[in-house]
């Protein structure tokens, strides 16, 4: 829209008493442009674009773009990537523009939506097409269902994390380790290969594991203050 452009331009223009006139000029041709727009082209689609740029529910804040996209790819697959980033933001999105926009079968848009579905991660609506007399469903982000998703798969990691401290604080030599670190077993595998590395053929020696108890907890402690 260079015409925008121009009325920047003005606007920046204005300060200076010597181009007055000129600015006086674009204004009018600004307003011109305001009043025209909504009459042509846009009329139809102003109504849907107006939504779209303010779709932004306070959620889309606790959580970045990237992160949930690679949300999305963990738990749906890389394939609902592109369908998830193509609806930040919208609202309301029929699967059909989705198809279309992004050049993929109604068919496999659909999965991808209904498989982000049984995550939360979309919301849909369904309309019945004037037309066509048919239901078409018309697809939304859910960034809540995105932040709850995170703060659940890090409940999840927490308490795997937790349980592995317990085994290894239980532990505390009970752990045989190859010297070409090929594995890490516990007493009843290392009895089981007779102190012999199955892959290598080095002696498994048991394994201080105070270090590895101590990262543990440092990672549990950093996973804590990401929770809160
Ligand atoms: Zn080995």
């Amino acid at each position: 829209m260079p015409r925008t452009t121009d009325s920047k331009k003005a606007k920046k223009a204005t300060p200076n008493s010597k181009t007055k006139k000129t600015a006086t000029k674009t204004k009018k041709t600004a307003t011109k442009t305001k009043k025209k727009a909504p009459v042509s082209k846009t009329k139809k689609k102003a109504v849907v674009k107006k939504a779209e740029d303010e779709y932004v529910p306070p959620e889309f804040k606790k959580l970045a773009k990237r992160e949930m996209m690679d949300l999305a790819k963990r738990v749906v697959g890389e394939a609902s990537v592109l369908v998830s980033e193509y609806l930040y933001k919208k609202k309301d999105i029929s699967e059909f523009e989705i198809s279309k926009k992004l050049k993929i079968e109604v068919n496999d848009a659909r999965s991808i939506l209904y498989k982000l579905f049984n995550y939360n991660l979309v919301t849909y609506i369904r309309r019945k097409d004037r037309v066509k007399g048919w239901y078409i469903s018309y697809w939304t982000l859910n960034p809540k269902g995105f932040v709850e998703l995170k703060a659940k798969r890090l409940k999840q990691r927490l308490k795997n994390m937790k349980d592995r401290l317990i085994r290894e604080e239980k532990n505390p030599n009970g752990f045989f380790l190859c010297k070409n670190a090929c594995m890490r077993v516990d007493f009843d595998a290392a009895t089981e290969y007779g102190y012999r590395c199955p892959e290598c053929g080095e002696l498994l020696n048991p394994q201080d594991n105070s270090k590895t108890i101590q990262n543990l907890k440092e990672r549990i402690k950093e996973l804590e203050m990401l929770q809160a």
